[in-house]
């Protein structure tokens, strides 16, 4: 199959890339503006197997367009999104014009391009700020009321992409919709954990990265959003996933449309860790100590995110081989090492 990922030279993106050119052999093409993908990243992807690099802004609308009618792709991965939700309260028209109308010109080009199957990137805050989180977490049915315009951005895409599937029975999508995604490559050599990709997002914002950061001695402290939300030790609770185990969905999602409808699944472990808990493991399970300060709640910042993954297991088959936290934290940690 011809497959085109849009933002493949990102986090999430070159770990999907990584899965296809190592487990499959499918013909890869990588799009991406490289506006904050790295070039790093696509030079190691490169050594694993060879593909096609396209640089690329999807607001180019005539030249993504004439990318989709020359190459006839038999799916799209669309991760090439801004993702920072601060950015997108102070800048919302940013992200509805480059998450929402650039994806919408994408799906109309896949449209008109005949392409089939089209896996989208969406997430958990999508579903706002849960007002009572079911004994299970959330599932796919919660109510979506994003509070944000990043949440918003990514919700009219998925609206976009239903009606059109439903206007063409030929087209396709599976969304995705991530909760906490962590961690690095799970790659050894000698046995010992070496990730040949990770996070390289600068000024990263995200409790994990952050708290590699403080462990390899990168930042000098770090701070805890929040010590009085109702939860078992007053601070956020988050549902984290390894993004080897997300992307492994990915590629399951491909199989999946040949015999299934287009749906929705929520992407994570269904368990929740406080952000004490997570710095506890990071110091554990590295070894490592370094200074952590308590500070006011961030805004925005729902006291608990798990997700309900019973639809995910049981329609996709999709079992995780990462869920352990302390593992998450170390790949995190190698990575950041390098
Ligand atoms: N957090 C924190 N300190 C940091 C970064 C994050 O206490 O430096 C907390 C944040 O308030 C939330 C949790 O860690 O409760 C996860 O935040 P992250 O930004 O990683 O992901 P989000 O859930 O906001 O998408």
């Amino acid at each position: 199959m011809k497959i085109l990922i849009t933002g493949g030279a990102g986090y999430i993106g070159s770990h999907v890339a990584k899965q296809l050119l190592e487990t499959t052999g499918h013909q890869i093409t990588i799009l991406d503006n490289l506006s904050t993908g790295s070039t790093a990243t696509l030079d190691t992807l490169k050594r694993i197997r060879d593909f096609t690099f396209v640089r690329l802004d999807l607001k180019e609308f005539d030249k993504v367009n004439i990318l989709l009618q020359d190459n006839k792709f038999d799916v799209i991965i669309h991760f090439a999104a801004s993702i920072v939700v601060p950015e997108s309260v102070e800048n919302p028209l940013k992200y509805y014009m480059n998450n929402t109308v650039n994806t919408t010109n994408l799906i109309r080009c896949a449209t008109d391009a005949k392409v089939e199957k089209f896996i989208f990137s969406s997430t958990a805050a999508t579903y706002g700020e849960p007002t009572e989180i079911p004994k299970n977490g959330i599932d796919e049915n919660y109510p979506t009321n994003p509070i944000n315009p990043y949440g918003m951005s990514k919700l009219m895409s998925e609206r976009i992409l239903q009606d059109t599937a439903q206007a063409d029975p030929n087209f396709k999508y599976l969304i995705f919709r991530y909760f906490n995604v962590a961690g690095a490559d799970i790659n050894r050599v000698d046995g010992k954990l070496s990730p040949r990709i990770g996070q390289s997002f600068p000024n990263a914002t995200h409790l994990i990265k952050i708290a590699s950061e403080c462990a390899v001695g990168k930042r000098e402290k770090m701070a805890i959003f929040g010590d009085d939300y109702p939860t078992v030790d007053g601070t956020g609770v988050r549902d984290y996933i390894h993004v080897d185990d997300l992307a492994d969905a990915h590629i399951k999602a491909i199989g999946y449309l040949d015999t299934d409808p287009s749906d929705i699944f929520n992407c994570g472990y269904g368990k929740g860790f406080s952000v004490k808990e997570v710095v506890e493991t990071m110091k554990s399970a590295t070894g490592t100590d370094f200074k952590v300060e308590i500070a006011k709640r961030r805004a925005g910042d729902p006291a608990i995110l798990i997700s309900d993954n019973s639809k995910i297991r049981t329609k996709m088959n999709w079992v995780p081989k990462y869920d352990d936290l302390g593992l998450i934290c170390r790949s995190a940690y190698e990575w950041e090492r390098k």
